[in-house]
């Protein structure tokens, strides 16, 4: 854990649960189900970063893997005025790239361990990391082989990781009940993708209008507790 830096979320309550923010040298899952705040999340955290050190960044840059074409320029534009910075500049210290399917996908993290250190990143963002996956290997009969290089993508990542001390941020979108798609463990609200891989998972829940509702699973260094944090247009917030 040496060396580990922390990029805040933007909301005050959301970091003190994480133990100050999202860590470098590891992978840290988002999941849950449609319209928690996921995409949100990551939206932040690709301004955030470029903030500098005494105000929660790294003075670094984010690349964003978009898998299901649901990234907005017009949020970052939004984010980056509520945070007092110059959204042309944020924008362009955002690498947008969309893979268009599971190897592309594979092939563009590939191509980040030589992207990654010429060009001051400092995080990646996978939205969603789990979509074409799911997409191309659907059902029972196909879970074990989806299973398989899903695992190899995300041991991949946590690679990239540690190989530059960058943060990591998955998403993973679950059932709003589990209940009917019991077949499926990582679709379930309980079955985060990261299951066997070492990292962060937070679930994210609706709670009423703005707010939003975060809870750290399985992380020895972190206290048990939740977070209460909301949306706005100008990001997220306490
Ligand atoms: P997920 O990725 O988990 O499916 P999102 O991160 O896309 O969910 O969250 C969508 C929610 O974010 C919307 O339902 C809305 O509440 C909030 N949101 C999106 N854009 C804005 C905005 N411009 N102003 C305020 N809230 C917004
Ligand atoms: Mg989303």
């Amino acid at each position: 854990r040496l060396n580990i830096k922390k990029i805040t979320t933007g909301s005050k309550s959301l970091d003190d649960l994480l133990g100050g923010g999202i860590e470098t040298k590891t992978i840290t899952e988002f999941y849950g189900e449609y319209g928690s705040g996921k995409t949100q999340i990551c939206h932040q955290l690709s301004v955030n970063v470029q903030l500098p050190p005494e105000r929660g960044g790294l003075s670094g840059k984010a690349v964003y893997v978009d898998t299901e074409g649901t990234f907005r320029w017009e949020r970052i534009e939004a984010m980056a005025r509520g945070l007092g910075l110059e959204p042309d500049q944020v924008m362009d210290n955002i690498f947008y790239m969309r893979a268009y399917n599971s190897d592309h996908q594979v092939s563009i993290i590939d191509d980040l361990f030589t992207f990654v250190p010429k060009n001051d990143v400092r995080l990646v963002v996978v939205d969603s990391v789990t979509s074409h996956f799911r997409a191309e290997f659907p059902g029972r009969e196909h879970l074990a082989e989806r299973q398989q290089k899903l695992n190899a993508h995300l041991h991949q990542l946590m690679r990239l990781a540690e190989a530059f001390n960058i943060a990591v941020v998955v998403t993973n979108q679950v059932m709003a009940r589990p209940d009917v798609f019991y077949g499926d463990p990582t679709t379930a609200v309980g079955g985060h993708v990261l299951a066997h891989t070492p990292g962060v998972r937070i679930q994210l829940r609706r709670s009423k209008g703005n707010k939003r509702i975060a809870r750290v699973v399985d992380a020895p260094h972190l206290p048990e507790g939740e977070a209460v944090f909301i949306i706005t247009e100008e990001g997220i917030r306490d």
